[in-house]
C-alpha cells in the first residue's frame, strides 16, 4: 500500500492501515481537505472503538457485530 500523499510504501500486514493511518496523522494531517480530515477523525475514533472491541473480543470469544454496530452509529 502505497501513500496517498508521499513516496512512502506500506508492506502489507496486519498493521498496514493502521502505520498508514498513523503516518497521515504526522505527516499529512495539515494537507488534507477538510472532508478528509473529518473522515481521519471518525477513523481515528474507530480505531479507538477498535481497541476496545480488540480487548473485548479476547474476552467473549471472536465475532464482528460489536465494532459492525459502533460503524453505523458513526
Ligand atoms: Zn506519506
Amino acid at each position: 500500500m502505497k501513500c496517498r500523499y508521499c513516496d512512502q510504501i506500506f508492506p502489507e500486514n496486519a498493521d498496514t492501515v493502521l502505520n498508514y493511518f498513523h503516518h497521515i496523522q504526522i505527516n499529512h494531517y495539515d494537507v488534507l481537505t477538510d472532508n478528509d480530515k473529518t473522515m481521519h477523525d471518525i477513523r481515528d475514533n474507530m480505531i479507538k472503538s477498535k481497541k476496545e472491541y480488540d480487548t473485548l473480543k479476547k474476552k467473549i470469544g471472536d465475532s464482528d457485530l460489536i465494532f459492525n454496530q459502533k460503524n453505523l452509529d458513526v
